[in-house]
């Protein structure tokens, strides 16, 4: 099969030919349709010093992937009746133990022993991949395999935006990256007010409003209080949801929030970044960190959503065959695109 490897230290990736694997007995063999790449693996490619610090070399990479199931391990059929050959799946990247206290008490995205599959263990940039029965997420008609292939961070951009009550709210968002926008477009489709997004990028501002109809702000060149006002709220914005893991974004949302707002943090800031922690406090303001999504209650959320109407397809900017891989990663790192799917039929 073909699959996309990091092979040693430094820049790139590698197309290589390598057997098909076996699916253990609890594991299911899927035949990778779509793929999307991920900022995580950007940083593989860079070869960050996260990277360098979180990958075991040689290693299949990626995570985010839509397929069919192509065979079943021996115990899977007993243990997971409605799984069948053939069947369309998404699945969740992230494997559990089940041993800690948290997922002994079914807050499985909260497991402190998890691996993720394409940073830790072989992942989905190939034909083939060995997934856990228990990952496997069943795909509805309604959702294609390109959808398919983009639930992991639809799946971020749906946690964080369920994490506080957005019906009749305003709604900040920060980074207008994939997720920023897939949030803000969660954010309108579940019933809040007013969403705004911000993002220095004229790009990525322009997707924004295309895909979500969120008021799209250059932060460089309004200042968000006076969005607010221009907007109708008396106060601020009710809501913030972090997304650019920029400082001055954070700073700019707690500045901008009201009395009592509420923030759910998913951008990751590179190293560690100064807050102004007396404004929260006064403010008081509640913080919430956010990581990956919840197995399996935000699966659930964002399938049934998708199939009553949220529309996030016009986030994939570039389709691309699986070989043509360096592309989309070149397009990634220009800043030119919003998801990129890659097509390994
Ligand atoms: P991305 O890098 O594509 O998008 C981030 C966007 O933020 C960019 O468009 C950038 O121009 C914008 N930005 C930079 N400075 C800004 C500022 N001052 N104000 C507003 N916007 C600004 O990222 P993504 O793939 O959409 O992911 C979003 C964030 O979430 C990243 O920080 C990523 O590392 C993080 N992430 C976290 C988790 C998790 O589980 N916590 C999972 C996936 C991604
Ligand atoms: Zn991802």
């Amino acid at each position: 099969m073909r699959a996309l490897v990091k092979e040693a230290p430094g820049e790139g990736l590698a197309l290589r030919e390598l057997p098909v694997p076996d699916p253990a007995p609890d594991e299911v063999l899927i035949r990778v349709r779509r793929t999307g790449l991920c900022g995580t693996d950007l940083h593989i490619w860079s070869w960050d010093e996260w990277a360098a610090r979180t990958v075991p070399l040689p290693l299949v990479i990626g995570h985010e992937f839509a397929g069919t199931i192509a065979a079943l391990g021996r115990d899977v059929p007993a243990a997971f009746p409605d799984l069948h050959e053939g069947m369309r799946v998404s699945g969740e990247g992230h494997l559990i133990g089940r041993t800690s206290r948290q997922s002994r008490s079914g807050r499985f995205h909260l497991d402190p022993e998890t691996r993720g599959i394409g940073v830790q263990v072989p992942g989905a940039f190939a034909d083939y991949l060995r997934l856990p029965a228990f990952n496997a997420v069943p795909l509805p008609e309604a959702i294609d395999d390109e959808i398919g292939a983009i639930l992991d961070p639809l799946g971020n951009a749906v946690h964080t935006a369920l994490s506080f009550d957005l019906v009749g709210e305003d709604v900040l968002v920060t980074g207008a990256g994939p997720i920023g926008i897939m949030a803000a477009a969660v954010a309108r489709h579940v019933g809040a007010r007013h969403v705004v997004i911000t993002d220095p990028n004229p790009r990525r501002r322009a997707l924004a409003r295309a895909v979500s109809g969120a008021v799209a702000v250059d932060p460089s060149a309004e200042d968000l209080r006076e969005v607010a006002r221009r907007l109708g709220m008396v106060q601020g914005f009710d809501v913030g949801l972090e997304m650019s893991g920029s400082q001055a974004a954070l700073d700019a949302m707690v500045d901008s929030l009201v009395m009592g707002g509420r923030i759910a943090l998913l951008g990751i800031p590179p190293g560690k970044s100064p807050v102004d922690w007396s404004r929260i406090v006064f403010k008081a303001i509640t913080i919430k960190g956010v990581y990956g999504r919840e197995i399996f209650e935000t699966w659930y959320k964002m399938i049934a959503m998708l199939e009553n109407g949220l529309d996030v397809r016009g986030v994939i900017t570039h389709r691309l065959p699986a070989e043509e891989f360096a592309r989309g990663f070149a397009a990634m790192r220009a800043g030119e695109a919003g998801k990129v799917v890659l097509d390994w039929t």
